[in-house]
């Protein structure tokens, strides 16, 4: 099976899903979208009001906030791939709860296999909870470490520095280390840059991409 074909079929199943109690109240699931074979993912917690509107993840306020942080990484939506936690909204955007998060993990689990990106950044505490337990984002954000085969990079919540000025250089700072990072993750995993990647970081060709409706 195609990473592709994966995705395509997570994004399915994930539409119809009843497994936790979010698709009681669910619009529309958000499964994720971006580049199948992208080296960055990002994970966030769930979908919000628009999200759940338009079935796309970070498509409101945080979802803007989002694009300029990645133009800081010299990054677009289309470079990388962007997922939630949970697919389904929390009810008035509540935080996740720990049987749905279970639920819901063996989506997030099969995406990520099927991507096999260097780098993951978590964006929130759901997300980072979900792979460096425990960790306090305030001590942590912005630090690349090693999880499993992969690098984590656990940042603030876009929509935490939204409603927190304070928050805004750190999240700008972090997201501006980013394409060092990627250097050192892809030397450290031994991976290179394939000839298809340059090509979209020069924009020669529209990359891959996923939309899942
Ligand atoms: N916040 C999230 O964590 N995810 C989204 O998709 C939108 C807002
Ligand atoms: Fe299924 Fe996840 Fe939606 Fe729960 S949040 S219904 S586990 S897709």
């Amino acid at each position: 099976m195609t990473a592709e074909s994966t995705l395509a079929r997570i994004a399915k199943e994930v539409s119809i899903c009843t497994k936790c109690a979010l698709h009681e109240s669910r619009k529309k699931a958000v499964a994720g979208e971006g580049r199948v074979d992208a080296e960055v993912m990002f994970i966030g917690e769930g979908p919000g009001f628009h999200e759940n509107e338009q079935g796309r993840p970070f498509v409101g306020a945080s979802g803007k906030f989002l694009d300029q942080l990645l133009a800081q990484a010299g990054l677009e939506r289309a470079d990388v791939f962007i997922a939630n936690v949970v697919k389904c909204r929390p009810p008035g955007n509540r935080d996740p709860q720990a049987e749905e998060l279970s639920a819901c993990d063996e989506y997030l689990e099969a995406q990520i296999k099927a991507i096999n990106p260097s780098i993951i950044v978590t964006l929130g505490r759901f997300s980072m909870g979900r792979f460096i337990p425990g960790a306090k984002i305030t001590a942590i954000h912005g630090q690349m470490q090693k999880v499993g085969e992969r690098f984590v990079i656990p940042m603030f919540h876009p929509a935490a520095a939204l409603h927190q000025a304070a928050l805004k250089p750190s999240i700008l700072a972090d997201f501006a280390n980013l394409p060092d990072q990627l250097n050192e993750a892809r030397k450290a995993l031994g991976r290179s840059i394939s000839p298809k990647k340059e090509k979209s970081v020069l924009q020669d060709e529209k990359p891959r991409q996923l939309s899942l409706f």
